[in-house]
């Protein structure tokens, strides 16, 4: 199958049912669950999206092995005009999501990609494991396959370091070879997207680093997420089944954040990526610069969220006739250069980007660990806080859509509209607000940006630990080395 439409996307998850668990109860459908269909038919936009006339060319490109367009995301790049392509087909789908949907497919397809262009990396030890992974990508790239993934372990306990402390109980372990694969058992940390996803990755990440003692909990797999003993447990969804004039974001975006456990679950050895070797594991990102890769969909991500959130706050002022106070006009202005500074960290990384030692085009990774770190601490906190003190009461005083055509409806009317703006549009508007700064969808958000990337502190360590200050070091030695 070619580039998928959003039916085939539906369709596959109706046809191979993975097993869901939201608030006690299974799921036993997801694509018509109250709280998971918003979502699921946003995915299904972004898919369609690859067949619309006007973008066709622009998100997809011929597959090198059967020819057929397939998403644009599955690129593996050679030039700079590849990450420039694919920097405007991920710029499609995240405006889409308004940059609220974080996991659009294309998150994992670019860390696949840079895998598969780095397939010699698995295969040092066991040489089919490079097939596995090149095999596997062409598998999902051929048929479009929808990933979650999964890469932190839960933890009864937490080391001061950046090791961590893991308990064969809790973590998910191998417990098994078998001649047909290996089998897996224990818990992993919080698949976005896991339940309306067909296949689920499960592999290390730099920010929760293995110990030598690790070894049973080193590896890297990809299996459906419909196989046998795997189960999803929902969070709370965000969804309250409300229209898009009331929830405009809820009821679209709801990605859906879960907790997964395995159950003795089989996972066949052509899906076994990296297996038992706790240096190669704890170094893979490095190595395949797969996080830079993903980190620069997610920079590209956060631009366009940050936009949306300028133009917000634009229209917040317009319609409240705050626009010419002067605080108003440097909290706008602190959106613009926080935007700006996204901006050029992006084209940045591209204007360095280089070939690695695999012969994919990787963007420069300075500029995109700057943003990265920036945007959950700094930025994104702040943009929401921006929200919430333009709008004020504003964001309270917010009768739902049935008021409106209600009894109370001339009232409304009569009451909300402000100088600039009927009372419907006014309050459409900043439930739109609501929802970005204030609701659970909004506080959801908040917690996404500060820790999907792993925890912001043991990211710092990292970033220390591998960034070369001899140079400056030096400089500040030669200065004080002067007479004069
Ligand atoms: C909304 C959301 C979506 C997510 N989606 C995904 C996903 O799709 N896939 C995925 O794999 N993961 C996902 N994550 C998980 C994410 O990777 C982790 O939250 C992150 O790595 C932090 O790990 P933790 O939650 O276990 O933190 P915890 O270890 O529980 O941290 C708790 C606190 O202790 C501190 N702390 C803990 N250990 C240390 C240490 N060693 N050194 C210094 N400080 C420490 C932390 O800084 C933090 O303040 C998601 C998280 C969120 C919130």
């Amino acid at each position: 199958m070619p580039a998928k439409t959003g039916n085939q996307y539906i369709a596959a998850l109706q046809a191979n049912p993975a097993e869901v668990w939201l608030r006690g109860e299974p799921v036993p459908d997801v694509t018509t669950h109250p709280a998971l269909r918003g979502g699921v038919r946003s995915v299904a936009a972004l898919y369609d999206q690859q067949h619309d006339p006007a973008l066709r060319d622009a998100m997809t490109f011929p597959s090198p092995s059967s020819g057929h367009p397939v998403g644009l995301s599955f690129i593996i790049p050679r030039t700079a005009d590849d990450l420039e392509r694919r920097r405007a087909m991920m710029t499609h789908w995240a405006w889409l999501g308004c940059g609220m949907m974080a996991r659009t497919p294309d998150f994992l397809n670019v860390s696949l990609a840079a895998w598969a262009g780095a397939a010699g990396y698995f295969g040092q030890n066991r040489p089919e494991f490079a097939d596995n992974v090149q095999r596997y990508f062409e598998f999902v790239r051929e048929n479009d396959v929808t990933l979650t993934h999964t890469l932190v372990n839960l933890q009864p306990r937490r080391n001061a370091g950046v090791l961590d402390e893991l308990d064969e109980q809790v973590a998910l372990t191998v417990i098994k070879e078998t001649a047909d694969g290996i089998i897996v058992r224990g818990s992993r940390i919080l698949a976005t997207l896991g339940p309306i996803s067909d296949e689920i990755a499960v592999y290390p990440t730099r920010t929760h680093l293995l110990g030598p003692e690790a070894w049973r909990q080193a590896f890297s797999f990809s299996i459906p997420c419909a196989t046998p003993g795997v189960k999803f447990v929902c969070r709370e969804s965000f969804d309250y089944g409300r229209s898009a004039f009331d929830h405009p974001l809820g009821s679209r975006f709801e990605e859906m954040d879960s907790i997964v456990f395995f159950d003795d679950v089989l996972v066949p050895w052509e899906r076994v990526f990296l297996l038992g070797d706790v240096e190669m594991c704890n170094y893979y990102a490095v190595a395949t610069q797969s996080t830079t890769q993903s980190g620069y969909q997610v920079v590209n991500r956060c631009v366009v969220k940050t936009e949306f959130i300028l133009g917000l706050a634009q229209l917040m002022a317009d319609t409240l006739g705050s626009g010419e106070l002067p605080h108003v006009q440097e909290k706008i202005a602190e959106i613009i250069i926080h935007l700006e500074t996204l901006k050029a960290c992006l084209r940045a990384s591209e204007a360095d980007a280089a070939l690695n030692s695999w012969g994919v085009m990787c963007p420069a990774q300075g500029p995109i660990t700057a943003a990265r770190a920036l945007y959950p601490g700094v930025i994104y906190p702040r943009l929401a806080e921006i929200v919430q003190l333009l709008g004020a009461s504003s964001l309270m005083a917010l009768p739902s859509e049935s008021d409106f055509n209600a009894p109370i409806g001339p009232e409304l009317e009569r009451y909300l509209t402000t100088a600039s703006a009927p009372a419907r549009e006014r309050v459409r508007l900043f439930r739109l607000a609501w929802d970005v700064a204030c609701s659970a969808f909004g506080g959801r958000q908040a917690l996404y940006e500060r820790f999907f990337g792993g925890d912001p502190v043991r990211n710092a360590l990292l970033t220390y630990r591998a960034y070369n200050r001899d140079a400056a070091v030096a400089r500040v030695r030669e200065f004080l080395a002067k007479e004069q």
